[in-house]
């Protein structure tokens, strides 16, 4: 709804400064709120953290009518909604969580022509009660929020979304905005195409978040590993001014249990930490989260089910301790560090055991040949970016068809970010093609023996000549691999082989036992026409060697 002052409509400048108090708008901020003041679409791809929502929430006051948004993150439109109140914006939304008297208090005032912005949730748009309601009043702009959803390409697909491809005929002339912060060229495509928004301008901004340092370390004791990540944390917080402050976090995990085990350690170690899961009670999660947001210092413990489009702007880490399934899950949960532009980190601990649990996962998953088969190549990214010995920056930026480009105008480098574990501590690499060969031929050597099913640890003890009750069932002694391997230690071995599972010349079987079988690349390895690179995992010390070089 327009704002007049003396017969003129307010500039979004005006709007900007008047209703949200900042100076300035960001980025491609007011080219995106112009497109859409002057009645086209948009398309926005900007991460978490740009700023999108004053985007369609300015053109919504401009221009006559409400807005109205569509989000999945029930849990969030309350917080957005008040802090639009407390600005003075008249805004509302509707969806599952409230009373019919609330609903009807808002369809009232919608239907009155008395709100600037309708948050809705995309299953309530899809009903009957919804879609007459939209007829009753004017109608500014759809904003079409975490856009993709809509994408089966995607991590996040809900079907709800495709219904959206219907608002262009159903309300011809009225812009419309879909945003995300997922920004492969799959997804985008999809999207545009989805929503039907062939006439859109599109803005895509840069996907950099110079302020996040990347640290992906090898697991071996896993939550000693964290708590000395968050100690270091905690002792290097301070404020804008470079005050002593302490530092949130969010730590994620897979598994309900990890989460419970891994917040319960922490707490007995004395870091305020608390578990977030969908298992627990809501009124518990809904505390969890408000605690998370105002005491200073919290670190929540979760699976991903927390931190969609939560808005702290000082967190001052996010640690995995799993491995995420996709580099668009990592880039959006590592996002939700340093929305307040400073020093953060995001650190990740993955080992070969994650390399195997994920591939069974992908295998015993429902879905369909080629499902699967997505899942497999978003891992392979994934891993592509654990195991890269150049800058994780520029790897994860190349993943969504961008390029780095160095902050310093001065510096013509823009193959190194300077704030990333491998940037500031160079892994080692070390010729692996023997170590590669002598377990390739051991698995050759395996697999004669039909029926059996022999997993990575199995191979490690034969070749380190390890006396195992399940080598002398075997006989495996006996072969000739056996105890090869001693120039190498079990860690060491244990990293040949999540570096051969995650580069392809291994792979795990889809028999549910995690047996390691050889790929069509492993043949090359072994008649020795292939040279296997690998680097050294500096086991623990990785972070530490960041910290010192930064
Ligand atoms: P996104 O939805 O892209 O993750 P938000 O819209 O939540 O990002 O904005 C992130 C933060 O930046 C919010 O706290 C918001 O108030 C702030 N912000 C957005 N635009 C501006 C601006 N032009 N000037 C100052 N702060 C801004
Ligand atoms: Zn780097």
């Amino acid at each position: 709804a327009p704002v007049t002052v003396g017969g003129m409509v307010e500039t979004p400048l005006e709007v900007l400064h008047r209703v949200f108090g900042y100076s300035d708008f960001r980025g491609e901020q007011s080219a995106i709120i112009d497109q859409l003041v002057a009645g086209g679409d948009a398309v926005v791809l900007m991460p978490t953290g740009g700023g999108k929502s004053l985007t369609y929430q300015i053109p919504s006051l401009i221009r006559e009518g409400t807005g109205v948004v569509i989000s999945p993150l029930i849990a969030l439109m309350q917080d957005q909604v008040d802090a639009l109140k407390a600005v003075g914006v008249r805004a509302a939304f509707l969806n599952s969580t409230q009373s019919s008297g609330e609903r009807h208090e808002v369809e009232r005032d919608f239907a009155a022509g008395e709100l600037d912005l309708l948050y809705l949730a995309p299953e309530g748009l899809t009903t009957p009660r919804v879609q007459e309601l939209l007829q009753r009043a004017k109608i500014a702009l759809f904003a079409v929020d975490e856009a993709h959803c809509v994408s089966q390409w995607g991590h996040d697909f809900r079907p709800d979304y495709l219904w959206l491809s219907n608002l262009a005929e159903l309300w011809p002339g009225v812009p419309r905005i879909a945003l995300t912060a997922t920004a492969t060229e799959a997804t985008h495509r999809e999207l545009t195409e989805r929503l039907a928004l062939g006439n859109a301008k599109h803005f895509v901004a840069s996907f950099d978040r110079p302020n996040i340092q990347y640290r992906i370390v090898p697991k071996n004791e896993v939550r000693q590993q964290l708590l000395s990540f968050i100690t270091e944390q905690q002792a290097a917080s301070v404020d804008a001014a470079g005050v002593p402050v302490p530092a949130a976090g969010i730590v994620y995990a897979l598994s309900r249990a990890t989460v419970e085990k891994t917040a319960e350690f922490l707490r007995s170690k004395g870091v305020p930490a608390l578990p977030y899961h969908a298992g627990l009670d809501a009124s518990v999660r809904a505390q969890t989260q408000s605690r998370f947001l105002r005491e200073e210092g919290i670190v929540i413990v979760a699976t991903i089910a927390f931190g969609m489009g939560i808005d702290k702007p000082d967190v001052r880490f996010v640690a995995h301790v799993d491995l995420p399934k996709s580099v668009e899950g990592y880039y959006q949960e590592t996002g939700r560090a340093g929305r307040d532009g400073l020093p953060s980190v995001a650190w990740l601990a993955y080992g070969l055991a994650d390399v195997v649990q994920q591939r069974q996962l992908i295998d015993k998953s429902p879905g369909d040949r080629a499902f699967k088969q997505r899942m497999g190549q978003h891992l392979d990214a994934m891993l592509a970016l654990c195991e890269t010995v150049h800058c994780r920056r520029v790897n994860l930026l190349s993943y969504f068809g961008q390029s780095y480009h160095s902050h310093d105008a001065a510096s013509q480098d823009n193959l190194t970010c300077g704030n990333c574990d491998t940037c500031l501590a160079p892994p080692e690499t070390f010729d692996g093609t023997v170590a590669a060969q002598k377990l390739l031929s051991t698995v050759v050597r395996l697999k004669r023996e039909r029926n059996q099913q022999f997993g990575a640890g199995h191979l490690i003890d034969i070749l380190m000549g390890k006396r195992t009750p399940r080598v002398e069932q075997y006989g495996h002694d006996g072969l000739a691999t056996w105890s090869i391997g001693q120039d190498l230690n079990q860690a060491q071995w244990r990293g040949v082989v999540r570096q051969l599972l995650a580069t392809g010349l291994l792979a795990v079987s889809a028999d549910g036992y995690g047996t390691v079988v050889l790929t069509d690349s492993s043949t090359a390895v072994l008649r020795g026409e292939r040279r296997v690179e690998l680097r050294h995992d500096v086991v623990a010390s990785a972070g530490r060697a960041a910290t010192r070089a930064a």
